[in-house]
């Protein structure tokens, strides 16, 4: 779409806010590929949905289509994201038993104005994991170092080495990642990086059942 295209006029969606960048809300404009924003010089995507422009190519409702469930501690609530086949849905995870999702919303595939994805450094995960298991691994290894040590100082010390190395490598390489998508009716920020093996889906389904071209993970 051009920039300069009229909106619908019977779109609520601003457009200021549907066209920001999702880390510090400067005016970006939309597209396929991997964008530095020119306020605060993060990297993130940006794409617009079918509620901005409705040449978007909106695949036909699927009902078969399987759902998509991403978990995740955000500011110490649990929440779940659901990519499903009539749209993207946030709901907290009740704070007991944490299985049964309250205050779901959601944003229909039709209703989606924009999609931001961007990824950031896990600090919390990061400062635990340089606190707890490193100190563990290191002290274990100074304790296996020392004559007639058993050996199984040596074998615990590596296992929490190797805790230590994914925890910071999880933190501060792949990072967390949020999705921020702008709808007719509200916007949903969802964090989609738990777990792991199903991030990839879920960032290319939701992109794929709103219509939106692919692209990369910022
Ligand atoms: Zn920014």
């Amino acid at each position: 779409m051009s920039p300069n295209a009229p909106y619908p006029p019977q779109s609520p969606i601003d457009p200021s806010k549907a066209l920001s960048c999702p880390r510090c809300s400067a005016p970006a404009q939309p597209s396929t590929a991997v964008q530095r924003c020119a306020r605060c010089g993060g990297a993130f995507t940006l794409q617009v949905g079918y509620a901005l422009d409705p040449s978007t190519p909106l695949p036909p409702y699927d009902r078969a289509l399987p759902s998509i469930k991403v978990k995740a501690s955000v500011q110490m609530v649990l929440q779940t994201g659901t990519v499903a086949p009539e749209g993207v849905m946030l709901g907290e995870l009740d704070p007991v038993i944490g299985l049964v999702a309250t205050n779901e919303a959601g944003v229909m595939f039709p209703d989606v104005g924009s999609v931001a994805v961007h990824r950031t450094v896990d600090f919390v995960s990061l400062v635990v994991a340089v606190l707890v298991p490193l100190p563990i691994a290191g002290g274990l290894t100074l304790i296996a170092m020392q004559p007639k040590t058993p050996i199984g100082f040596l074998v615990v010390a590596g296992l929490f080495g190797l805790l230590a190395a994914w925890m910071i490598y999880r933190a501060a390489f792949i990072k967390k990642h949020f999705v921020r998508i702008v709808g007719r009716y509200r916007t949903l920020s969802v964090r989609f990086d738990t777990p792991l093996r199903r991030r990839r889906a879920f960032h290319d389904e939701l992109l794929r059942r709103a219509g939106i071209a692919p692209s990369p993970i910022p």
